[in-house]
């Protein structure tokens, strides 16, 4: 079994993570881009490494969660990136949302390596990370998603090897298609309910155990009422996901109506400089629309 694990990104996601990691009792070295958010994880039992290369010399898996594809890159292949030390036969998992084009690419590099590769990006938001629930989308050779289990375990509930190298990412565009349906979902009929004069709470909890409910309802509905638009995942990390999701339905000639209709509405609030609110904020979008504000 796989005993020095390194993790890199240590953001909302990366932190319940890796926090998990150590409750596990796993051997962890943490890097991240700006050090100070090491602190925590020194202080509660981790070592840290100077750079992702250094980071190779002591794990034998790495686990990465970064923003977007280029930050894969960059820690990957950058200066003093991942591929700069690491030692054949170990397996990096990249837990970002990214391209699944670019993974193929990035994985293949790495084979080439003789070092392993899985995607398995990750659904269940800040909460799941920190609960240790995650649910985890596993693409790669069997044998590999068999080594990553008692790692990934330590924060994944729901783990599926869903195909190759790759399909891991794909299967995450598909999750993100319903989360932001759902979202808008939500921000429609919540609106509704107010119109209507019903009490929000209550409407939730009379809806949410039913055919009707989802997790983007149960769990941001009560902030929605509230107005607590402090982020669990970004609007601008969302729009990154959606421009994942359109560029691959473009490939692949599927027309997505839904999809596009939110990835313009979280235009209309980038462009407003909400792009750091949470992505429960879509309602805002349709709030300027009606004239009204939810909860008020
Ligand atoms: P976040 O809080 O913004 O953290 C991003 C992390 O990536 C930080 O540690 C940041 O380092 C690091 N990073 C970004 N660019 C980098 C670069 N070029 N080089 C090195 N490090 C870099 O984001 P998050 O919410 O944890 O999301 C991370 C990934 O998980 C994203 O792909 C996201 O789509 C996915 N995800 C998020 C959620 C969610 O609910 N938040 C759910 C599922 C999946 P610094 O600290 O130095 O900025």
């Amino acid at each position: 079994m796989d005993k020095n694990i390194g993790f890199i990104g240590l953001g909302i996601m990366g932190r319940g993570m890796t926090h998990n990691l150590l409750k596990a009792g796993h051997a962890v070295t943490v890097w991240n881009r700006n050090p100070a958010r090491m602190d925590e994880f020194i202080t509660a039992g981790a070592k840290s490494a100077a750079s992702p290369a250094a980071m190779t010399a002591q794990c034998d898996v790495i686990l990465i969660c970064v923003s977007d594809t280029p930050d894969v890159e960059q820690v990957l292949f950058g200066a003093q990136g991942v591929s700069s030390g690491v030692k054949a036969d170990a397996l990096v998992i990249d837990h970002s949302t990214i391209s699944p084009h670019a993974t193929l690419e990035m994985a293949t590099r790495l084979n080439s390596q003789g070092v392993r590769f899985l995607d398995a990006p990750v659904s269940g938001g800040s909460e799941g990370a920190a609960k240790g629930i995650l649910s985890i989308m596993v693409g790669g050779d069997a044998e590999d998603v068999e080594r990553a289990l008692p790692i990934l375990q330590a924060y994944g509930k729901t783990i599926t090897h869903v195909g190759k190298q790759g399909a891991g990412q794909t299967a995450k565009l598909v999750n993100q298609i319903l989360v932001v349906i759902n979202q808008l979902a939500a921000s429609e009929a919540l609106l509704f309910a107010q119109a209507g004069g019903l009490d929000l709470s209550k409407t939730i909890e009379a809806v949410k155990g039913g055919a009707a409910g989802s997790w983007m309802l149960a769990n941001r509905g009560p902030q929605m009422i509230v107005r607590d638009f402090r982020p669990g995942f970004t609007i601008d990390l969302q729009q990154k996901d959606l421009r994942l999701v359109l560029e691959a339905a473009d490939q692949l000639g599927v027309p997505l109506l839904a999809t596009s209709l939110v990835f313009q509405m979280y235009r209309t609030l980038q462009a407003q400089g909400l792009g750091g609110e949470g992505n429960h904020g879509l309602v805002k979008a349709l709030e300027q629309m009606m004239g009204v504000e939810l909860g008020k």
